[in-house]
């Protein structure tokens, strides 16, 4: 094991594959976050300079406040751009999939990706992940993928000397994002010496936390007055959940990536511990559920069992079915089996 991180087989089959010209192409998951956007663009400026060829094709579109990111003009939306980027994934000889543990994540693209017959490398920081890669980076101690990639350019190049200011600034953005600005448990001293190392090598750290966090609109604001005025705070089992209606959404035009972080609200209250947020899709015809927890109850292990989602222990998501009424009940109507688990 080097560095803690990738095993020495991986290494070696990935600068096999690296060693030959190949058409790359990386996925990150639907809905894609600072995360997936920062570990995607980070890997493509590796290989690019590597002199490979490839291309970044998310699932659909992402917010507008990683949109600064270095490399995002040249990204293929497979919703907007169907076509090119199918034709990318039919040629690609390498495809390699970040940030997500299952073909599920990335929906209407799972069938051609499950069609296409070239290696497969996954680099991941998510629970349970499926075998459906050749070779598996997945790690779920791990802060975020873009810690883990900082990790396989350092395995793959024996050195983080090729880290450009381009990398560093996407890399920075994910390792930001993912640890909820370096305070998550998932943040190791590790983590903190890869973004020292990537502030050293360029990444403007004062400026990308303000290019992704001081972004609202008075619209924005506004829904969030809205989110904290529905919060309910169940004391009894030390949880806070938020609810917004699709009514409520279009009244505050809502845009994609408004409600980022709104769940997290529930976590600043004193004894709270587990906090929740339903967010209502007519488009989709579901309730989209984000959760997030402190300390030791597994929200993956709740959203996996009983809103068909998953993720990591302190934060995860799923959805549900019913309308946001029903979907509320049923929520409450779970917690007295977890009083024991959520209690102080
Ligand atoms: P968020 O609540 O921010 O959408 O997601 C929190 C974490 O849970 C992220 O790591 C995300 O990838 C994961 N996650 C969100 N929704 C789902 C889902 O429906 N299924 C699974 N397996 N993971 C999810
Ligand atoms: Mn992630």
């Amino acid at each position: 094991c080097i560095f803690g991180a990738m095993n020495f087989e991986t290494i070696v089959a990935v600068r096999k594959l690296l060693a030959k010209p190949q058409k790359i192409v990386i996925v990150p998951h639907k809905n894609p976050d600072g995360d997936a956007i920062g570990s995607t663009l980070g890997l493509w400026h590796y290989l690019k300079k590597m002199g490979q060829d490839a291309v970044v094709v998310v699932p659909n579109d992402y917010p507008k406040f990683l949109k600064w990111m270095p490399g995002s003009g040249d990204i293929l939306n497979f919703e907007r751009e169907n076509a090119q980027a199918r034709s990318k994934i039919n040629g690609a000889t390498l495809i390699f999939t970040l940030d997500f543990n299952h073909l599920g994540r990335i929906g209407q693209m799972e069938k051609i990706l499950e069609e296409a017959n070239v290696p497969f490398v996954m680099i991941d920081h998510h629970q349970a992940p499926s075998e459906y890669a050749d070779i598996m980076y997945s790690d779920v101690n791990m802060s975020s993928t873009c810690e883990m990639v900082y990790n396989f350019i350092e395995a793959v190049d024996g050195g983080t000397d090729g880290i450009t200011t381009e990398i560093a600034n996407c890399l920075y953005t994910g390792i930001m994002t993912d640890t909820g600005s370096f305070k998550f448990r998932s943040t190791t001293g590790r983590t903190h010496r890869v973004v020292a190392d990537l502030i050293d090598k360029g990444a403007e750290n004062t400026e990308i936390h303000h290019r992704v966090y001081d972004t609202n609109t008075p619209a924005r604001l506004h829904l969030l007055g809205c989110a904290l005025k529905n919060m309910v705070i169940l004391e009894k089992y030390s949880t806070a959940y938020i609810t917004l209606s699709q009514e409520e959404l279009d009244a505050h035009d809502f845009q994609k990536g408004d409600t980022e972080g709104f769940v997290n609200y529930g976590l600043t209250l004193e004894g709270i511990r587990f906090a929740v947020i339903f967010i209502e899709n007519h488009e989709e015809g579901i309730i989209k559920i984000s959760f997030r927890s402190i300390g030791d109850f597994s929200v993956n292990e709740f959203a996996r069992k009983h809103f068909e989602g998953g993720g990591h222990n302190n934060a995860a998501g799923g959805r549900s079915s019913l309308s946001l009424t029903e979907t509320v009940a049923r929520f409450e109507s779970l917690l007295p089996n977890y009083q024991e688990l959520l209690k102080p």
